[in-house]
């Protein structure tokens, strides 16, 4: 057969650097196929954390399905590997190739990942994502991530969360004098500017501290996650909306050289798994946590309540002040806060026409 074809391409007249050329381009993808990527990712969640850390984990599940196997991800809790607050570290040194989180946890290192999480009276979950994707998020929230070889990319998203629960009214924003509250973050600061006392207590201890008076009130995350926490037994109200979160995104990242090593379609295939894993966990939150806050009302006879017209403005005053103030110091974060505010405030005047109208009528 082989002498067969060299003799056909003799009498053709097909040179050897033709046939060369030819062969290079049929085999060339084929090897590139052939190769099988095996990576990890290190998550800011106790392994498997509902919702959470399962949106790692199917992040994993589909980027292997849909390559066929070619790229493998073992998905590791926070602190399997290295400590839940030590991805990034471990991504952008290349020790790991992905981590999974919330982009606020690198405050310390990049103040301006806040933005790209949760802001105080900032995005909800539809115009964070219109913010990132369409409307020039995604270019800065890169920028802020490129001196750390690290390569953002949202994969879900909360929605509103709670207020929080309380064994104290909030009637005035002088109630929050003295209130010792587990909140962190942008939202800590801004209730600490209000004189109260924002404190970090870990996920583990909160119930606890709750339940002994030892901090006034908390906040998590939503009905779903905070009726599994079991607060209903240990505060007498639960109050709305999350103002500090409205909208809190999740984000998967990816280390820069892992990152250029993929071929293109396993590239597409990431980047496409965490866009359905955006839509997937926002989904899930909201159909769970509609269920859990019927069966924490219903069932736990839970006291919800909303905080005060008044109260919510006056949060907001002095949210602006902490974001001012963390401009003020930081370059990068006046940068995007620039942004920040020129969207919503385009985002806000088209919400007055459609969402908020719609609101007003609401359901069937
Ligand atoms: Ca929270």
């Amino acid at each position: 057969m082989k002498k067969e074809r060299r003799q056909f391409i003799k009498k053709a007249g097909i040179g050897a650097a033709a046939v060369g050329a030819g062969l290079a381009t049929q085999v060339a993808p084929a090897f590139a196929k052939s190769k099988k990527f095996k990576w990890k990712m290190v998550t800011t969640w106790p392994p498997h954390f509902p919702m959470l850390g399962e949106g790692a984990d199917k992040l994993a599940q589909w980027v292997e399905e849909m390559s066929d196997g070619r790229l493998k991800i073992s998905v590791y809790g926070g602190g399997e590997l290295v400590p839940p607050l030590g991805g990034f570290d471990a991504v952008s040194q290349g020790t790991v190739q992905m981590g999974h989180g919330a982009a606020y946890y690198w405050a310390g290192k990049a103040p301006a990942a806040q933005f790209f999480a949760a802001v105080p009276f900032g995005f909800n979950a539809q115009s964070m994502n219109a913010w990132i994707l369409s409307g020039g998020g995604m270019k800065l929230w890169e920028e802020v991530y490129a001196p750390f070889n690290v390569k953002p990319f949202l994969a879900g998203n909360t929605g509103v969360q709670a207020g929080g629960w309380f064994n104290k009214e909030i009637n005035s924003i002088a109630d929050y004098k003295g209130l010792k509250m587990r909140i962190p973050g942008l939202g800590g600061k801004v209730v600490a500017k209000a004189g109260g006392n924002a404190v970090l207590v870990a996920g583990g201890e909160i119930y606890t501290n709750l339940d002994r008076g030892v901090i006034d009130a908390t906040e998590w995350v939503g009905p779903y996650h905070d009726k599994k926490m079991g607060f209903y037994k240990a505060a007498k109200y639960y109050y709305w909306p999350g103002w500090h979160e409205p909208g809190t995104a999740l984000e998967m990242i990816v280390g820069k050289k892992a990152w250029m090593s993929l071929p293109k379609d396993l590239q597409a295939i990431v980047e496409t798994a965490a866009y359905r894993s955006n839509m997937w966990m926002l989904s899930e939150f909201e159909a769970k946590n509609n269920a859990a806050l019927e069966e924490l009302v219903n069932k736990h006879h839970v006291q919800v309540k909303q905080f005060p017209k008044s109260v919510l403005k006056d949060l907001k005053k002095l949210s602006k002040q902490v974001l001012d103030e963390l401009a003020a110091k930081d370059p990068m974060s006046k940068k995007v806060y620039a942004h920040f505010l020129n969207f919503q405030k385009n985002m806000n005047a088209w919400n007055k026409l459609t969402e908020e109208q719609y609101q007003t009528f609401k359901y069937l």
